[in-house]
């Protein structure tokens, strides 16, 4: 899902930090290599990720989004604590909507095409023909539909104490994103139980 793989571009660094995979040329270009075909899926017609510009411009917007996106799901997840790699950069609900809705504005209204050898579908009429804008829109689109849909209940903020992970719950029993972050945390405790007393 293209906003849930956007939101998941900031990760745990492994040594306690958060790393941005946004942050350099590289990841930003093999992010949009791996996620164009979403990009596609969400328009209704091929967007071309290698036309893209792998620039600063792109990179703000991308982000810009990002954050609304996790803003809004801390809002799913609340009460709960969200993920705290931006637990103290969230913005106001309010401001989250609006750039989320600003995004997906991009992609215009919903047109219905009826290819003569096929069934009839939708596809976006767009406000732009510039393949950023497009991407931009189609984010905010997948957020939208996103938090719309059945899978934001099941949306969770992994509480194992380095983990800063979103994951979609796949049972009611299930609190950890992984096993690997299961078992880390059993671990601690166990350290931290024989430690304490
Ligand atoms: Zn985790």
């Amino acid at each position: 899902m293209l906003a849930f793989n956007l939101a998941a571009t900031i990760r745990h660094d492994g040594q306690g930090g958060v790393a941005d995979l946004l942050a350099t040329d590289a990841g930003l270009g093999s992010w949009l290599e791996e996620n164009g075909p979403l990009a596609s899926v969400v328009l209704g017609h091929s967007l071309d990720a290698s036309a893209l510009a792998v620039n600063e411009i792109l990179r703000q917007a991308l982000t810009g989004v990002r954050r609304a996106v996790r803003s809004l799901f801390a809002r799913a997840v609340s009460p709960a604590p969200p993920s705290r790699a931006d637990a103290n950069q969230l913005l106001e609900v309010e401001a989250a909507l609006a750039v989320l809705n600003k995004a997906a504005d991009k992609l215009g209204t919903a047109h219905l095409v009826w290819p003569s050898d096929g069934a009839p579908a939708s596809r976006w009429s767009g406000r732009s023909t510039d393949p950023a804008a497009l991407l931009v829109g189609a984010v905010g689109r997948s957020g939208i539909d996103f938090l719309l849909g059945p899978d934001r209940v099941r949306l969770r903020a992994c509480p194992a104490a380095r983990c800063v992970k979103y994951f979609l719950q796949d049972d009611p029993r299930q609190t950890w994103c992984s096993p690997s972050c299961g078992n880390r945390e059993r671990v601690n405790r166990h350290y931290q139980r024989k430690h304490s007393t």
